[in-house]
């Protein structure tokens, strides 16, 4: 199909100082976990992104120098000469496609512990260091300034030898020594780098003049800046210093990158943040600068792309997590198929992975960090080996997946659930506060496998052991998925919670399908990610007195790797949730339920009715049990049937499913980088 002439303006070539990107899709810095440790990973990912069509495909944050050291997260390096080859293979991968090919340098300040090069952190003024560790950042004087500019200097031009077209200067994030320089929050330096705006921003400006000229003949110099760093008179500002930053310095760089700060801000889920959420921050900067400027903001719709350029906010449409989500987004738009774009849903599953110090994964790209590993590609999948029929019981988000990538690889599908609609648990969890962009996960799959003639989907199917049986499908896949339980088993306690007669239980799939307490309620969180928090949220919305019981030291802690949990928290003390930390349930009774302290064991007994548990799910076996021992020759589990999980996680295992049927998978199921030993001596 051919484009549809209202993206053409999204196609066109833009200017960037010595080069030109072929369109206006640029897909931003962001980590995958992968980095300088599974290079190749790391370069087939941003490979693919180009095949996708992207203009302007960047790196990481690449260290500078060991005084920098990000250790364990695993970012670029380029340290010294012998890190190039590993940058120059994802400049290499991008240049096949002919796009741009971007370098963020920095130099991480007090975000880095130098865990790993036991160097002493740098920081305008003497301070602890932003993690926890007990390691302090010693005040640079003029002579670590002169020399934090020569290794900044010197990674340009290894990135140049590597073969980056644009260098980036990274003050965004409160994640670069420059930004700390920048920010009155953490520079109370008293001399020429120091006090006004202009003095703060001088090492900003003398690095990006350093970096002109070192590379400028050939790449463009970038900056990444935060325009607002969410924080008051404290930090940057976007009507103030941040605005009059841009104006001072605006003729200087290249191109402008612009964004607010920190990561979570940036990286808002959609749970809290709608698409352009960032607009209205960096709406201005265009309207001071010539050069091109790139925004992001979650943006997947390509009629708001358009506006965008065409209302002057935006030169380039700048994406990490679409382009995460979608490689082949560009494509897809040039291609005139936008309803095949996979959407991102806003859910930060891709920096958890980062977080964790693995590689990336994706909710709705099952293929993402297994472009190389695993061979995966987002868009193509090995032809049928056979002409088998699969049958695919239940259609979540891993039945879904597994029909749909089955039904692309040809073979003979058929999906059934019981319930009246697709989706399984997503179609109960997409109508919680906030997290109506999670059903893009059902909604993509629905689509293409509406469109695929040897995908048949049955719905108000309830499966039996006989009728699979008599179904007589080659294949069977369960894919039934799970239910919360009520006996209060979990992580913190393996054998139950001791419940009274009369006592009454909710979980969350009791609310999700419209039970209500009636009266007070506890809801006792020993699971820790997003659902114990939005029950709470969900009932305090709607007038019930609730007190939220966690043996974790915060609320969802698992969000953190999300980049929620301050949100997450925040939220149910501002809306009146009473908040019992480190606490563990011990008693329900029909009236009160009593809890325990974790380090003391001192009982609280809280007036109740109900108790809310949110401790575990239950596979649905029910079906399978019935099918082990007579059962059709291939049956398998998949997702939450097998073992309960994220939604990534389901998704992924449909999709492993699709692609391993009819194959040999050896043990370890995919390639492996396996350290190069160097030299005893
Ligand atoms: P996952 O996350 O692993 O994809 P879900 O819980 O989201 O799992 O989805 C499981 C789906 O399986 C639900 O839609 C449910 O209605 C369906 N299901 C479970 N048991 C049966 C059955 N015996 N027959 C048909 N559908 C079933
Ligand atoms: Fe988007 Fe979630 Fe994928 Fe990240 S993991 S790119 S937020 S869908």
């Amino acid at each position: 199909m051919a484009r549809d002439p209202r993206y053409d303006v999204l196609f066109e070539p833009v200017q960037i100082g010595p080069v030109t990107a072929k369109n206006r899709f640029y897909q931003v810095p962001h980590c995958n976990g992968m980095g300088r440790s599974y290079p190749s990973s790391m370069a087939e990912m941003r490979r693919i992104k180009a095949e996708g069509g992207w203009g302007v495909v960047t790196t990481e944050e690449v260290e500078i120098h060991p005084s920098g050291d990000h250790s364990p997260w695993m970012g670029g390096r380029l340290w010294e000469d012998r890190d190039i080859p590993v940058l120059a293979r994802m400049c290499d991968a991008t240049h096949q496609y002919g796009a741009l090919a971007g370098c963020e340098l920095n130099h991480a300040g007090v975000m880095a512990a130098n865990r790993y090069s036991r160097d002493i952190p740098l920081a305008p003024s003497h301070t602890p260091i932003a993690l926890p560790d007990p390691v302090q950042a010693r005040a640079m004087d003029l002579s670590d300034i002169r020399l934090l500019r020569q290794w900044h200097r010197a990674a340009a031009l290894r990135a140049k030898q590597a073969g980056f077209d644009i260098i980036y200067v990274y003050a965004g994030h409160q994640l670069s020594t420059i930004s700390h320089f920048l920010s009155p929050y953490r520079n109370r330096r008293s001399d020429a780098y120091g006090g006004c705006l202009e003095n703060r921003a001088r090492l900003l400006r003398e690095i990006l003049e350093d970096t002109r000229d070192a590379v400028g003949d050939t790449c463009a110099v970038a900056i990444r800046l935060s325009v607002d760093e969410l924080m008051g008179q404290d930090g940057i500002s976007s009507d103030s210093d941040g605005r009059a930053l841009v104006e001072m310095l605006a003729e200087v760089p290249d191109l402008w990158d612009v964004n607010i700060s920190g990561w979570e801000n940036d990286s808002a889920t959609s749970r809290f943040k709608a698409s352009g959420y960032q607009e209205s921050y960096i709406h201005w900067v265009k309207s001071v600068t010539t050069k091109p400027v790139v925004g992001v903001g979650r943006y997947t719709s390509p009629d708001a792309m358009v506006s965008l350029v065409k209302g002057g906010v935006l030169d380039f449409i700048g994406a990490a997590r679409p382009s995460i989500a979608d490689p082949f987004l560009p494509n897809k738009i040039n291609e005139g198929r936008v309803e095949d774009i996979r959407e991102c849903i806003g859910c930060n599953i891709c920096v958890s992975g980062d977080n964790t110090y693995v590689p990336i994964r994706c909710t709705q790209n099952p293929t993402m960090g297994e472009e190389w590993r695993k061979g995966w590609h987002p868009e193509q999948i090995a032809k049928a080996t056979s002409d088998a029929s699969v049958l695919i019981i239940g259609a979540g988000p891993s039945g879904l997946e597994a029909a749909r990538a089955l039904g692309q690889r040809g073979y003979a599908v058929t999906l059934a659930d019981r319930a009246t609609q697709l989706g399984g648990r997503l179609l109960g969890e997409r109508r919680l506060p906030g997290l109506a962009e999670w059903g893009r996960v059902i909604e993509h799959r629905t689509w293409q496998v509406s469109q695929m003639s040897n995908v048949d989907v049955f719905l108000e199917s309830d499966m039996t052991a006989q009728s699979v049986r008599e179904f007589d499908a080659d294949h069977v896949v369960l894919a039934t998925g799970a239910k919360w339980t009520r006996d209060g088993i979990g992580r913190e306690n393996p054998r139950g919670i001791s419940i009274e007669d009369g006592a009454r239980i909710l979980t969350p799939n009791d609310i999700m399908a419209g039970q209500r307490p009636n009266g007070p309620i506890v809801i006792f969180d020993d699971d820790h990610f997003y659902m114990g928090g939005l029950m709470a949220e969900l009932l305090r919305q709607e007038g019930c007195d609730v007190t939220f019981v966690t043996p974790s030291a915060h609320v969802s802690e698992w969000t953190y790797q999300t980049l929620e949990q301050h949100r997450i928290q925040a939220r149910l003390m501002k809306m009146g949730v009473k908040i019992f930390l480190s606490h563990n349930l011990a008693q329900v009774g029909a009236q009160s339920v009593t809890i325990t302290c974790g380090y003391t064991d001192a009982k609280t007994t809280i007036t109740a009715h109900a108790a809310l548990m949110v401790t575990m799910r239950s596979p649905r076996e029910t079906l399978y049990q019935g099918l082990t021992k007579t059962g059709p020759p291939s049956l398998t589990r998949i997702g939450d049937c097998l073992a309960p999980g994220t939604i990534a996680a389901a998704v992924y295992a449909g999709h492993r499913y699709a692609r391993e049927l009819g194959e040999d998978v050896p043990d370890v199921p995919f390639r492996r980088e396996l350290p190069k030993l160097a030299p005893v001596n």
